[in-house]
């Protein structure tokens, strides 16, 4: 019972710094897609990592050895994106948008699940699905091609121009990411007076440090997941809750502020 009285406060509170603020950036992770039915990649029950070792299956310099593995070990998780749909999470940022608070949406997600919410203005740091890329002469190649051989195939999807394997748009450990992306990420950070962190462990740098970066250029932060994170003490509201429920509650109280 004092848990739900404490969030529901946290819940008031932060509906009261979204009302003050007038640039609010969102920063999501693998934790807001999840009651959508895509595992993370560290809660301790569903996250991916427990099964596998990514810089091992996951890192641009495992592709290059073994890209069997690779598609052997996202097969599962391509299918379960492709056919999971947004949840309220997801849904709340994309009405925070239409009220005017919501500027931008910097997500570390490559599932595409916020722009399929209708948020408009979303940073993919860390890719997406909707193509692919030669790892031999680079020539692109459409999503649905790339995914087409490995989920209805099964197999490896190879260039039809050189016979190097098609790596999908998304960035591996070992790799750059994308620079406009980023470069927009950067400047929205900056931008900021609020941020909405919701359901990643900040862990995977760079991108993890965006939130860490914004408080340092005076952004207030609101922080919803369910286990502690780093940045946790810096933050102005922290919720260790359910991103879902929480991110519908907190604007359905915006609402009546408004
Ligand atoms: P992470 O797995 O490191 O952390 C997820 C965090 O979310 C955890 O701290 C967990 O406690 C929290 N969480 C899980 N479910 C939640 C929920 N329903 N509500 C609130 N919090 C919840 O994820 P990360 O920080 O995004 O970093 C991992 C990397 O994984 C990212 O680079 C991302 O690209 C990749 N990834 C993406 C997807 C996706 O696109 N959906 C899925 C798995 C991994």
């Amino acid at each position: 019972m004092v848990m739900i009285d404490t969030i529901s406060e946290k819940v008031q509170q932060a509906a009261a710094l979204i009302k003050q603020s007038s640039y609010v950036v969102a920063f999501s992770g693998a934790g807001i897609s999840t009651e959508s039915g895509i595992p993370d990649f560290r809660s301790e029950k569903s996250g991916l990592w427990n099964r596998d070792d990514p810089m091992e299956v996951a890192s641009l310099h495992g592709f290059r050895r073994n890209p069997k593995a690779f598609y052997d070990w996202v097969r599962p998780l391509a299918r379960v994106t492709l056919d999971a749909e947004p949840n309220a999470a997801h849904y709340s940022l994309a009405r925070l948008e239409e009220l005017g608070f919501l500027k931008s949406v910097i997500t570390q997600n490559i599932d595409m699940l916020h722009t399929r919410a209708g948020s408009s203005t979303v940073y993919e740091l860390h890719g997406h699905m909707r193509e692919g890329t030669c790892i031999g002469c680079y020539k692109k190649y459409d999503g649905q091609f790339v995914l087409d051989e490995i989920l209805k195939h099964d197999n490896v999807p190879y260039c039809p121009a050189c016979d190097a394997p098609i790596k999908p748009d998304v960035i591996l450990f070992g790799e750059q990411l994308p620079y406009q992306a980023f470069n927009a990420a950067e400047r929205e950070m900056r931008k900021a007076d609020l941020m909405i962190v919701i359901g990643s462990s900040l862990e995977v740098a760079p991108a993890g440090d965006i939130p860490l970066h914004a408080r340092r250029h005076g952004a207030k932060l609101i922080i919803v997941n369910l286990e502690p994170t780093p940045v946790d003490s810096l933050a102005n509201v922290v919720l260790h809750a359910w991103a879902g429920e929480t991110m519908e509650a907190i604007v359905e109280q915006l609402e009546t502020l408004l």
